[in-house]
């Protein structure tokens, strides 16, 4: 089966494994002084063996990007405008193969592959508009001859650290911004997804043009992370990934006097009330629970319910998980792939066991054959479960009764996460009132949890991040710091 890829892989495809096998990037495709083998979690087939890293060369390879910086901070922002630009059409002429390799790596089906192609070049494009933005402002001045401004610098080196989950969308997100903003970058991929984390967009950039040295890309664990946070010359780390190593991510950080932006892991609620259209809503939710096997961090992971409609949105959700086909989604056109890994499958199956053990019941699924988990339905989860609890990241949807809307707003703000929350209701009213209350830095009205957009500020409050937001111009404020800079035509005057 390994034969089939390089088969339908021609020599010069932009992710040609001769091009990446045992190496990183830094600039330039280099022998790597360890090896990671890159698995399909459908099958176990080895795609390939990608180079990964060690601290000594993830700081060395910031020390290069800090090197190559200031004179792409001087590029002119046409100039890089038109690379990101160009990085955007490389996406889009190659999205079958980029789709193939989303599909294999990650194990996720097509349409979740599509939309990480669609969002990767949307980050691109909305990243060179930035440089249409105002990059400063001119300040009031006590002298009149005297002219006060703030303006925007980069920040200078940025690390990357991304997870597996949607490993191009999540490392383009942080790469593209970075870059069209002056910086230089070294990614760090989840070592699960080392190639659409990390060496696709290397050859993304590299077929568009950025000058060597900018973007560099070292796949690796905890070790290599650790040594991207805590580098010398890296003025701003952005970490994607769960809240137990944020909180870590965090300290070192803050130890070192870096800048951080956290987006961690969800807890995320959606609330059914008793006028909403319960088959528009369990659609809604199975779409929230499921896609990609519930492993994203905007997974609708608990369903609250008004007591009168909760039998009937019940039998509804676990009638559409129990008809969703499960299955290899390389070779065959279904709605639910693989988890990604053991640990994970018994993290998952542990969580369901044990809330079905605290009393849940469980109304579909709760089997599994290998890494495919059946899409599992629970009722009468209770807030003290691990299920309510706990981000669960697999295709397992909490259903809890709530009596009336504030005892669905209590429910919902119990947990510590605060990233997304949707609301299903007849009434906009209703649904705006219940939303402003609502702990989340995303919330839609008549709609599941999982939303994102290159041209909006995604992020969320309490343990789900620490404040940063990605996207839109608040893009701006991660990936550049402020100056203030004073201009007097003549010498000032002191009296020593
Ligand atoms: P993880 O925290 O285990 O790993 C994330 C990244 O951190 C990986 O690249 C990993 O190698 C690296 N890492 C591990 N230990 C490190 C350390 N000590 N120092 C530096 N880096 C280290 O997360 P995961 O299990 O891969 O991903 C799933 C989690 O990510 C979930 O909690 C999910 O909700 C969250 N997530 C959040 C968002 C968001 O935007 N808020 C998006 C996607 C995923």
């Amino acid at each position: 089966m390994q034969a089939t890829l390089t088969d339908k892989l021609a020599k010069d495809t932009l992710l040609d494994p001769s091009v990446w096998e045992r190496r990183y990037f830094d600039g330039a495709w280099k022998l790597a002084p360890v090896t990671i083998p890159v698995r399909e979690p459908a099958t176990g087939i080895e795609l390939g063996v990608a180079g990964g890293g060690t601290a000594e060369l993830a700081v060395e390879l910031t020390e290069r990007a800090a090197q190559a910086q200031p004179k792409w901070a001087e590029t002119p922002p046409d100039d890089r405008a038109r690379i990101l630009r160009q990085a955007a059409r490389v996406i889009e002429d190659n999205s079958q193969e980029i789709m193939s390799w989303i599909i294999r790596e990650t194990g996720g089906v097509s349409a979740k592959a599509g939309y990480e192609v669609a969002m990767a070049a949307g980050e691109l494009y909305h990243s060179a508009a930035l440089l249409t933005q105002p990059i400063g402002q001119i300040l009031p001045s006590a002298d009149p001859e005297r002219m006060s401004l703030a303006r925007r610098v980069p920040v200078g080196v940025v690390s990357v650290i991304t997870p597996w989950n949607v490993p191009l969308v999540l490392s383009m997100r942080s790469v593209a911004p970075a870059l069209a903003l002056g910086n230089a970058v070294v990614l760090k991929p989840d070592p699960q997804t080392p190639i659409c984390g990390g060496f696709l967009l290397a050859r993304i950039f590299e077929e568009a043009g950025l000058p060597p040295g900018l973007l560099a890309v070292l796949p690796g664990g905890a070790e290599v992370g650790e040594a991207l946070v805590t580098a010398p010359v890296v003025r701003l780390v952005t970490f994607t990934g769960s809240s137990a190593v944020g909180r870590r991510v965090g300290e070192l950080a803050g130890r070192n006097l870096k800048k951080v932006s956290l987006e961690l892991g969800g807890n995320s609620p959606m609330l059914v009330l008793d006028d909403c259209d319960l088959d528009a809503a369990s659609s809604a939710g199975a779409w929230g629970s499921f896609l990609h096997q519930g492993q994203v961090c905007m997974a609708t992971s608990r369903h609250i319910v008004l007591r009168s409609v909760a039998d009937a949105y019940l039998q509804k959700l676990a009638a559409r998980a129990a008809a969703l086909p499960v299955g290899d989604p390389f070779r065959n056109e279904v709605a639910i792939g693989p988890l990604i890994n053991e640990k994970q499958l018994k993290r998952v199956h542990g969580i369901v066991t044990d809330s079905v053990a605290a009393g849940a019941d469980l109304v579909t699924g709760g089997t599994h054959d290998g890494l495919f988990y059946k899409p599992t339905v629970l009722g009468n989860v209770a807030a003290k479960t691990r299920a309510f609890q706990e981000e669960i990241f697999g295709p397992v949807a909490p259903v809890t009764i709530a009596e009336d809307d504030d005892h669905a707003i209590e429910l919902a703000n119990q947990t510590g996460y605060g990233l997304a929350a949707a609301v299903q209701t007849g009434s906009v009213e209703r649904g705006l009132r219940v939303a402003r209350k609502l702990k989340a830095g995303m919330v839609h009205i008549n709609d599941q949890t999982i939303a994102d957009h290159p041209g909006i500020p995604m992020g969320g409050m309490g343990q789900s991040g620490n404040g940063a937001r990605f996207g839109s111009t608040t893009n701006l404020d991660e990936f550049t710091e402020w100056q203030w800079v004073t201009v007097s035509g003549k010498p000032a005057r002191y009296p020593f």
